[in-house]
């Protein structure tokens, strides 16, 4: 096999337009995976992924104003782009779009793009204009990148739901590819965030894992009543005192709504800080009358 050409990074709108204009003409397929950067081995897992696919893969960088509220973590989250680059490359990206806020925000931009119900739930209650932000800016991202697919990850599901909701609702020709969820040996899931825990924190965050897998445990061994599924994972939870939980629920995974029988397709998912930082899990499994299946993207 060849070797690939080194991968192109590129700032502006216009220049990453002109740069997949003729991959598009030649009838080459374009992946994109979308990130915030501080890249780790979750991220780079999209990128094998999405060239069984794909012929070229775009990596986006942006930190995204919009979806932060006040008072969250937007100064502070990490940046490393030099890092970042050299870890994409190595992965096999092609072509790195990290734009400036002022390069997908100008001054006087206001269109924003809402789903209120689907937003309004689990990190929506929490956090009641993040998903408007994702939503507006993974909009823009396919505008922008027009890929035939994008990979979003399982671990922020909720995430993956609003964005398969708007390019059905807002009619995006893309594909969206499910990815995964990678974790550190003791369960814990990857994320950027992890960088801001400290030792103690470190210890305690597996317990997010450890909820959703006795959940899911539970639902395994026969329990079909969410509520006593998400009695096992709040006693779990209980164990780790620098823990302090938003949510550890059972729901459907079509729309994230409760249930009360668990059936069908449905979640486990957490949320909870640790220390003063906040973290997501979750376990997505199928329930039929044959049993219980855990599924992986
Ligand atoms: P972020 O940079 O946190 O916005 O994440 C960018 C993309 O990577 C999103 O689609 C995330 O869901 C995905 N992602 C984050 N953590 C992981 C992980 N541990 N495994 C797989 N994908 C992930």
């Amino acid at each position: 096999m060849g070797r690939r050409p080194d991968m192109e990074r590129i700032e502006e709108v216009a220049d990453l337009r002109r740069v997949l204009a003729p991959v598009r003409a030649d009838g080459r397929r374009i992946g994109l995976v979308p990130t915030m950067g501080a890249l780790h081995r979750g991220h780079l897992s999209h990128v094998p992924l999405l060239l069984a696919h794909a012929d070229l893969v775009v990596m986006s960088v942006f930190v995204n104003p919009l979806q932060f509220g006040p008072g969250e973590d937007f100064e502070r989250y990490p940046r490393s782009l030099e890092d970042d680059a050299k870890l994409a490359e190595e992965a096999g990206v092609d072509l790195l779009f990290c734009p400036q806020v002022t390069t997908l925000y100008p001054p006087g931009s206001e269109t924003l793009v809402e789903l209120p119900d689907l937003s309004s739930q689990l990190e929506g209650a929490v956090r009641p204009t993040h998903f408007r932000g994702v939503a507006t800016v993974v909009a823009k991202l396919l505008n922008i990148v027009r890929p035939d697919l994008a990979s979003f990850g399982q671990k922020d599901l909720q995430q993956l739901l609003v964005v398969r909701r708007l390019v059905s609702d807002l009619h995006f020709d893309v594909q969206i590819l499910a990815v995964p969820t990678a974790r550190e040996p003791d369960g814990l899931a990857l994320s950027s965030r992890n960088a801001y825990l400290g030792a103690d924190d470190r210890r305690e965050a597996a317990a997010l894992n450890r909820a959703c897998r006795a959940g899911f445990d539970a639902v395994a061994a026969g329990e079909r009543a969410a509520s006593r599924v998400e009695a096992v994972m709040a006693e779990v939870l209980n164990g780790f005192p620098r823990v302090r939980p938003d949510y550890a629920v059972v729901r459907r995974l079509d729309d994230l709504k409760p249930m009360t029988v668990v059936s069908g397709r449905a979640a486990v998912l957490v949320a909870a800080r640790v220390g003063s930082t906040r973290l997501l899990d979750n376990l997505v499994m199928d329930v039929t009358p044959d049993g219980v299946r855990e599924i992986r993207g």
